[in-house]
């Protein structure tokens, strides 16, 4: 996926700041952080979204979400955390490659939507 910024980012086409990676996923911070610990957790095959996985991806999915809590810990939010995943056209997602977010912090991350 030549023209698919995450996909140059676990190319090493693109820098990023990279705390963990294995043979399958790569986790690094986001660029433009919503809060004092924000990172993004991405497959390193391409998948462009969580409206798009299959049954094969159950085992990266689970990679994913099962190294949320030790990143979270280790960056500087120990006592829990969020995690994102903005998908399509309503989820607002604006990177085609799918990532999870985990944010926190040292303060609450707030209330999870604003209501409408
Ligand atoms: P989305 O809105 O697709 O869920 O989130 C995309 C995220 O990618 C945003 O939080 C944005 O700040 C982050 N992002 C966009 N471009 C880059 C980049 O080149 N490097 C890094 N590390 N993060 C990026
Ligand atoms: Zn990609």
């Amino acid at each position: 996926m030549e023209d698919c910024l995450f996909c140059r980012i676990v190319a090493g086409r693109i820098p990023a700041r990279k705390v963990f990676e294995d043979d399958e996923i790569l986790a690094f911070h986001d660029i433009n952080p919503a809060r004092p610990v924000h990172l993004l957790v991405i497959p390193k095959r391409h998948i462009t979204s969580l409206a798009t996985v299959d049954d094969a991806d159950i085992p990266v999915l689970g990679r994913m979400l099962a190294v949320a809590n030790r990143l979270a810990a280790e960056q500087g939010s120990p006592d829990g955390f969020r995690v994102i995943i903005n998908t399509g056209r309503i989820g607002h997602q604006e990177v085609q490659h799918l990532h999870t977010h985990i944010v926190g912090g040292p303060d609450p991350v707030g209330p999870m939507l604003k209501r409408v």
